[in-house]
């Protein structure tokens, strides 16, 4: 078993068929994409001298060499370790010898700051005469890998702490590729997945499934997200796929080249990653209709581990609407998922516990960290720090990461609740509620707002008198600090580590 064999499979049925495109230009079809794949993986075997199970980092802006780079990696039976290019040279130097990567794929900019680090392993550019050279070796035959090599060693965002290196083998990746098509959408040739979100990103494996049959993996030329390209790329491929994290869908709706777009080459978007607020996914079907799919998974559990279909979405005569669209949908048909107790005893229907998910999409641990690989997988099950319940029906909302709770005089408050609350307020576009240490409570939230005129925000009696309408009053923020963006990672995530630290700064002074 090797994840490589999705594309021999793809470029035999379909030799001439588009594989790759930068833009609307074309790059490779899958019998050439397989062959550049080949030759690489034996350049990377014989002229770099690499092991099956060493290490070799992508770190690289969406491109459409990652996939040629990428599959040769596979196919030679060596690791892929992905990195998010936005990090600072200084995590690339830390992820570069975590994982002990002996070569590193990297676009040309990226190369060349990666060139200043001592200790880093060879670089090669993937826009370089040496990588077009090596595409020309002697084709390598596919490895002949055991379905728990490890082939995908992908480190988390770190929004939680020092980024770890989650194991995933050929089999994790092949059973999130199964999935995919039993419980978010099925693919044909002629599809097209757009790129917008980070390739580097557990978001890319979303590549894997139009792979498989046939599709087209779209680079922007922008090499990320801008809604204006994006929607000309929906003009000019039909049946458009997209997994965006849900700021990148608040964004393209938002934009002045949506109004009046034609956006029926939509086939579907993917959403997840982070929160996509109830009032927020209902403006989205509004403009594009239930053309969406909401996944829930982490890196430890790539792609999923629950998804709300969008036949869910679209259901617009459930008495309990609400409850469905603020949910994560139910679970996927190769994991099972739990709520628990501290104690590890399933929760009953309604009651909140930490999520725990065992199942064939499930890492094999954390790289070289047996410690948090023993906190993280308790008795075969992953526990994935998120907070949630289930309803009598199997759908699971999720309250919050546990690391994100506010506990305040020993009671639970949950930010997203919060959150979803606000985002309602016509002044509010953006908001992230956090703690901050408080000496008789132990802590209490504070709310970090974007306005949707950041010239007048609106006031913090306003969003007071505003909050007590809705909520308890133990629940609602004790003070608004407004800014004109909230801090996030390249993924569109916002990172609630850097909002608690401007609060203990603010302490301190
Ligand atoms: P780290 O683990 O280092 O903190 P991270 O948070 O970026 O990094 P990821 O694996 O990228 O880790 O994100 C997974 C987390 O994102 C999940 O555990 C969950 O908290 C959140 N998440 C994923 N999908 C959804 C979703 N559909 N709705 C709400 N939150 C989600």
């Amino acid at each position: 078993m090797n994840i490589a064999n999705l594309l021999t499979r793809t470029a035999r049925n379909y030799p001439t068929y588009p594989a790759l495109a930068h833009g609307t230009s074309t790059v490779a079809t899958y019998r050439e994409f397989e062959a550049a794949s080949a030759g690489l993986a034996g350049a990377l075997l014989t002229e770099c001298g690499l092991q099956p199970g060493d290490r070799v980092a992508l770190i690289m802006k969406n491109h459409p060499q990652y996939w040629i780079a990428l599959f040769a990696i596979w196919r030679a039976g060596l690791v892929a370790v992905p990195v998010n290019a936005k990090l600072h040279l200084t995590e690339f130097d830390y992820i570069l010898q975590n994982s002990d990567s002996r070569l590193c794929f990297a676009t040309p900019e990226l190369a060349k700051e990666l060139a200043g680090l001592t200790s880093a392993p060879r670089i090669v550019d993937i826009t370089s005469a040496a990588f077009e050279r090596m595409k020309q070796q002697a084709p390598q035959p596919l490895a002949d890998t055991a379905p728990d090599d490890l082939a995908w060693l992908f480190y988390t965002s770190g929004t939680t702490g020092k980024p770890k290196g989650a194991m995933l083998s050929h089999r994790n990746l092949l059973a999130a590729t199964l999935s995919y098509f039993a419980d978010v959408t099925g693919h044909n040739p002629g599809d097209a997945i757009i790129h917008a979100a980070p390739q580097t990103h557990g978001s890319g494996l979303y590549g894997l499934p139009v792979l498989a049959k046939g599709g087209i993996q779209v680079t922007p030329d922008s090499g990320g997200f801008d809604p204006a390209e994006t929607l000309e790329l929906i003009q000019h491929y039909t049946n458009c796929c997209f997994f965006f994290a849900p700021t990148m869908i608040h964004r393209l709706i938002g934009s002045d080249a949506f109004k009046g777009a034609d956006t029926s080459n939509i086939k579907m978007i993917v959403y997840g990653g982070g929160p996509m607020y109830e009032a927020d996914i209902r403006k989205a079907l509004d403009a594009i209709g239930n053309r969406f799919c909401q996944i829930y998974g982490q890196g430890e559990a790539p792609m999923t581990i629950t998804a709300l279909s969008n036949w869910e979405l679209g259901n617009t005569d459930h008495p309990r609407r609400s409850e469905r669209l603020a949910s994560v949908g139910t679970e996927r048909t190769d994991v099972e998922v739990r709520v628990v107790d501290d104690a590890g005893t399933p929760c009953p229907v309604g009651e909140v516990g930490e999520i725990v998910v065992r199942g064939d999409v499930v890492m094999m641990g954390y790289w070289k960290n047996e410690a948090a690989t023993h906190d993280t997988i308790r008795d075969g099950w992953l526990y994935t720090g998120d907070m949630g319940c289930f309803d009598a029906d199997g759908f699971l909302t999720l309250k919050d990461r546990s690391k994100d709770l506010i506990i305040s005089g020993g009671t639970n408050i949950y930010p997203r609740e919060i959150e979803e609350v606000l985002l309602t307020h016509a002044s509010v576009a953006e908001v992230s509620v956090v703690g901050r240490y408080h000496p008789d409570w132990g802590e209490e939230a504070v709310a970090f707002v974007v306005g949707t005129n950041p010239a007048s925000p609106p006031s913090p009696a306003d969003l007071d008198s505003f909050c007590l309408t809705h909520m308890a009053r133990f629940k609602r923020p004790k003070d608004y600090i407004f800014l004109t963006e909230l801090p996030k990672n390249n993924y569109g995530k916002v990172l609630k580590t850097e909002l608690r630290r401007r609060l203990e700064t603010d302490q301190a002074g």
